[in-house]
């Protein structure tokens, strides 16, 4: 009988989808674009399982899965992947894109929100577009001058520039159709991730909750570029109308004046569809600022910051929410990629949304009502000792709210995440799922002073109040804290069923397919494959560059190909510090790599590189005035130039910097003399006295650093 059920589910099925194809190839010959050029719609990305050798949307389906039906590449003859083509792009910021393939072309998006089309057989340059985004927005953008994929529909690719332009290109020439800013530009907003289409409307929201903007996530016409709807995360102003009846309750958990700054909750990462509930998905950021007393005096839960929302795809209309993180103070965005399945959970099939947050909970919802299924930890927590199933609150350990309490506190997971924007899988034939896991801490403490700024962070943290440990037993203790792994969860059971560990945190996003594997690379610079039962490693690669993008499989000519983005970067890059030399590679060599069974390139040789020199001026400074800029460099220089004065590879380690002896330090920090290369003016904030304390304490940096004979400050040499 129950077979009987599904037979003949399988039969609707086909029909629906023979229909869905011949709709397809009507709408192909009527759209006027070249034949084969991205003509995705509704009824191919629907039945992508019907054309597995495409990968036509950021998770390859709308449920976001990044599971591959392919086998031809499986557990049996994986150790046998080799290089089959590599691409170069013409720029050395992190790659977080996931790319698509099409009927046999590769739409990729890279660092500075830039797309290439790529013969998906060999890599060679169809067409590239360069939307010229101005350098000096990199002082509105936390975690570098990333760009997470490109959507695709009826031939058009769909771009979010930094700068929030989206942008419309006919995906057969590269040359943009049209182009819509999202944004008002006066305020701290960027676009880094990645768009959606659905239904002839293409999905976007933006980020920019650490410095001062209210969040919303977009539908625009896919034809036109005339925005459809808009739902704002946050309320406004409540004595002006709200845009929608739910913001006025949710204007009741906010305190003060927060609409001012904008509240925060940008809606920067996950998009999820369910095509017959007819819901999107989305979570949201943390608000403006960290710290609630100075975004929301008096507290409360703050509507949705941290949140997962459900609206209804065709209007943008509120459906439910659940709050992950109510009145977060700990920067535990709820961005995290969220993966539809169907589970049977305690004898009950339910249709669930599974997230696994940075606040280190792997949370199970149902995706109808946003009722709380279960939730566990992945990681190490040390805010919360568990949620609990009745309310769906965290049970949160007092001494947690720091701001509270008045006593700074160290915190698992840190602002990094258990796990960040880096996605995860599901693989419905061992029905685990795959999370680049990492564990991380960090001192949270109010800053007293704070002050809103018109440039950088506007977080209310003092960077300073558990300054980094200096004795060595406790250096070491701090370094041996940092793990990072491929984690496979049991979403059911809510257990871990295997580790795959990498040498520090921020690795890559994960993909896994029919072939009994899962594909990450690591921050270490190797590409790898494991088996998705049991984790054993059955071929790695070494790519000469950290890797955080996301990995992609597709097939064309009957060759099945797996492909992904190397180059170090994102977030922990800019602003780790020393603690990123754990994770290994700091490199950047930016490519698209693209392997198959017996591939025959080669990578070419590593360019040779500059030993760098320390060369300090002498100090003249005295000890107040150093520690005075070493306050000023954690209030506006540590997003971009990491901690402690460190870089993490991407930007120019300012301890090395030719400039601390010169009139040109001065020209650069207060008069903008590289905001072409994106070090913008700070004369707002800092005068000659202030960059100049910043200067002496760089210079302290350097001194101490060619003193230790170490390659960097505090930390003993990575493995
Ligand atoms: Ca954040």
């Amino acid at each position: 009988m129950i077979k009987k059920t599904i037979l003949l589910a399988s039969a609707v099925t086909l029909s629906i989808v023979a229909a869905a194809f011949w709709l397809h190839y009507a709408d192909a010959q009527t759209t006027g674009t070249k034949a084969g050029a991205a003509l995705v719609d509704a009824a191919r990305l629907i039945a992508a399982d019907r054309e597995p050798g495409n990968w036509m949307s950021y998770s390859r389906t709308y449920n976001e899965q990044r599971f591959s039906p392919l086998d031809q590449i499986n557990a049996a003859n994986a150790g046998n992947l080799k290089l089959a083509w590599y691409y170069d792009l013409d720029t050395s910021r992190g790659q977080e894109a996931t790319p698509l393939v099409v009927d046999g072309v590769m739409y990729v998006s890279t660092a500075w929100s830039m797309v290439k089309a790529l013969d998906a057989r060999t890599g060679r340059l169809l067409w590239s577009y360069d939307p010229q985004v101005p350098r000096e927005i990199l002082i509105k953008i936390c975690c570098d001058a990333v760009n997470r994929g490109v959507a695709v529909w009826k031939g058009k690719v769909f771009v979010g520039t930094l700068d929030g332009r989206l942008i419309a290109l006919d995906a057969a020439s590269g040359k943009p159709v049209w182009s819509v800013q999202t944004f008002d530009k006066s305020k701290p907003y960027t676009i880094t991730s990645a768009p959606r289409a659905i239904n002839d409307r293409v999905i976007i929201g933006s980020s920019g909750s650490e410095y001062g903007v209210r969040g919303f996530i977009s539908a625009y016409d896919s034809n036109t570029g005339r925005l459809d709807w808009r739902f704002y995360t946050v309320p406004g102003d409540p004595s002006k109308a709200f845009e929608a009846p739910i913001l006025r309750k949710a204007a009741k958990t906010w305190h003060g004046q927060w609409w001012k700054a904008g509240g925060g909750g940008t809606v920067w990462g996950a998009i999820a569809y369910d095509p017959q509930l007819d819901f999107i998905y989305f979570g949201t950021a943390n608000g403006v600022e960290w710290v609630q007393k100075y975004r929301s005096p008096g507290g409360g839960d703050n509507w949705f910051l941290a949140s997962i929302l459900a609206v209804k795809a065709s209007t943008g209309e509120y459906a439910w929410h659940y709050q992950v993180v109510p009145g977060d103070v700990w920067d535990y965005d709820t961005t995290q990629d969220m993966v539809l399945a169907d589970l049977t959970i305690n004898g009950r099939a339910r249709k669930v949304l599974m997230h696994a947050a940075k606040d280190g909970f792997f949370y199970v919802l149902d995706r109808r009502t946003g009722e709380l299924i279960s939730a566990k930890p992945f990681v190490p927590v040390t805010w919360a000792k568990g949620i609990d199933l009745k309310t769906g609150r965290p049970i949160e350990n007092p001494k947690a709210r720091y701001e509270k309490t008045g006593k700074p506190i160290d915190i698992k997971p840190a602002p990094f995440g258990g796990h960040n924007w880096q996605p995860m899988a599901f693989n419905p034939q061992t029905r685990l799922v795959y999370i680049p896991a990492q564990e991380l801490d960090f001192a949270f403490a109010v800053d007293t002073s704070y002050k809103r700024s018109p440039v950088s962070f506007n977080i209310g943290i003092n960077l300073d109040a558990l300054p980094p440990p200096t004795e060595p037993a406790a250096k070491k203790a701090a370094w041996d804290r940092l793990k990072g792994y491929l984690l496979a969860w049991d979403p059911i059971q809510q257990r871990a069923a295997w580790r795959a560990p990498h040498p520090g945190p921020w690795n890559g996003g994960v993909m896994t397919t029919a072939g009994n594997l899962v594909a990450e690379g690591d921050a270490a610079g190797n590409f790898a494959l494991y088996r998705a039962d049991n984790g054993q490693e059955l071929w790695s690669m070494p790519v000469q560059t950290g890797i955080v993008a996301g990995p992609m499989t597709y097939e064309v000519d009957g060759q099945q190909y797996i492909a992904v983005l190397a180059g170090w970067g994102g977030g922990y890059a800019v602003t780790g510090g020393e603690l990123v030399k754990k994770s290994g590679n700091e490199r950047n060599i930016s490519r698209v790599l693209a392997f198959k069974l017996g591939g025959s390139a080669k990578l070419p040789p590593l360019p040779v590189e500059q030993a760098k020199v320390l060369n300090p001026p002498a100090q003249t400074a005295n000890a107040a005035t150093i520690d005075r800029g070493r306050r000023l460099y954690g209030r506006y220089c540590v997003g971009c130039h990491g901690f402690d004065a460190v870089s993490g590879g991407l930007v120019p380690d300012l301890r090395y910097s030719g400039f601390l002896a010169s009139k040109g330090w001065f020209d650069i920090v207060l008069a903008g003399a590289l905001k072409k290369e994106g070090m913008v003016s700070f004369g707002q904030v800092l005068n000659r006295q202030k960059a100049d304390a910043i200067r002496s304490y760089i210079i302290q940096r350097a001194i101490d650093t060619k003193a230790t004979g170490e390659s960097y400050a505090g930390f003993p040499a990575a493995p």
